[in-house]
């Protein structure tokens, strides 16, 4: 009988789909040493982003066959240690694009109106309006950093609200970005051009640090950046240095270098930072989807 470790919370009827190969173990919150003591039992793991699947963890899963990650990014896992041992990574690679996408709008709308500030005032007893004058995304151009899954997605609700869009991604080609109505463009010129910039890449050593203190100088003054990709590809020391000194006008952020953030990070307090804590995926559709998506696939592994 197979058995399979699952350590973080995922979907109940993912759950019910693992049943199909074998035993089941839900163990959340296990520390480090607990997890190595207990992996080399498993024929599969289940995670979602917090459990670090490390080469050392990989090595102390002697009967490892498979490693489920339910959800998109697979940067929490050793793919290539996994791979030297003939472990098979399967991931939910479609699960969260409409989640992430529509938290994406969410922001670039917050950034525009600057609805949780106006909360927090309203909240506070004060009645500011005036406070308050924002700018509309009609005719605004947004630029994708990233023009995948989630980023294509991005681009249908922005042109649904006359943006006009434009992308840097090596490998699209021009019939696809026309399909989306999207105008394909370097990075440079992405950056120079847009009013909004949002990032839609993977972390991977070509991307860690992409937006570092020179590119993000070479943004539009009084441009805003949104990242609901991932924390390593935003210098945020860089970023606030241009936010205070005036040269962006505002920065929405769901993922960080460090998650959370320490406490005495510049960006937490920051007035023009919008913060959320890593929720893209975390709509019930999403959540249901990456779980049954990622069981299916490792019930295949295991058995198929
Ligand atoms: P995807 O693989 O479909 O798309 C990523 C795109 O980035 C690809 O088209 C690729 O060609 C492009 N790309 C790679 N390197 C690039 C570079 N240097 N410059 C420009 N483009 C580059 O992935 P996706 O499903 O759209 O997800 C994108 C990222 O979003 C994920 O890798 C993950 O890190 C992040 N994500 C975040 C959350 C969240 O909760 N905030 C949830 C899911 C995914």
């Amino acid at each position: 009988m197979n058995r399979i470790l699952v350590t973080e919370k995922i979907a109940t009827e993912g759950l019910d789909v693992l049943r199909q190969a074998g035993n089941v173990d839900v163990r959340l919150d296990l520390d480090k040493p607990t997890l190595l003591s207990i992996i080399g039992e498993y024929d599969a793991l289940v995670v979602r982003s917090a459990t670090k699947v490390t080469a050392e963890v990989i090595t102390a899963g002697e009967r490892l066959r498979v490693i489920g990650r339910a959800g998109t990014g697979v940067d929490n896992i050793d793919v290539e240690a996994a791979t030297r041992r003939g472990i098979i990574v399967v991931n939910a690679p479609a699960s969260n694009n409409v989640a992430v996408a529509e938290l994406t709008i969410g922001l670039l709308l917050c950034l525009a109106r600057r609805i949780p500030q106006a909360h927090a005032s309203v909240q506070s007893g004060r009645w500011a309006r005036n406070d308050f004058i924002g700018w509309e995304v009609r005719g605004k151009t947004l630029g994708l950093v990233g023009l995948g899954r989630i980023g294509s997605e991005v681009a249908r609700r922005a042109r649904a609200m006359e943006m006009e869009v434009i992308a840097y991604d090596p490998v699209v080609s021009f019939d696809r970005a026309e399909q989306l109505g999207v105008t394909l463009v370097t990075l440079d010129e992405l950056v120079q051009r847009s009013d909004v910039v949002s990032l839609h890449v993977p972390l991977i050593e070509s991307t860690r640090n992409l937006f570092d203190r020179e590119r993000i100088m070479q943004m539009k003054r009084g441009s805003y950046l949104i990242n609901a990709s991932r924390g390593g590809i935003v210098d945020e020391v860089a970023l606030v240095e241009a936010l205070d000194s005036g040269h962006l006008a505002g920065a929405a952020l769901d993922v960080y270098a460090q998650e959370p953030p320490p406490a005495d990070s510049p960006l937490i307090g920051h007035p023009k930072v919008i913060t959320v804590p890593h929720i893209g995926a975390s709509t019930k559709e999403a959540q249901l989807s990456a779980g049954t998506e990622m069981a299916a696939g490792v019930v295949t592994a295991l058995t198929g």
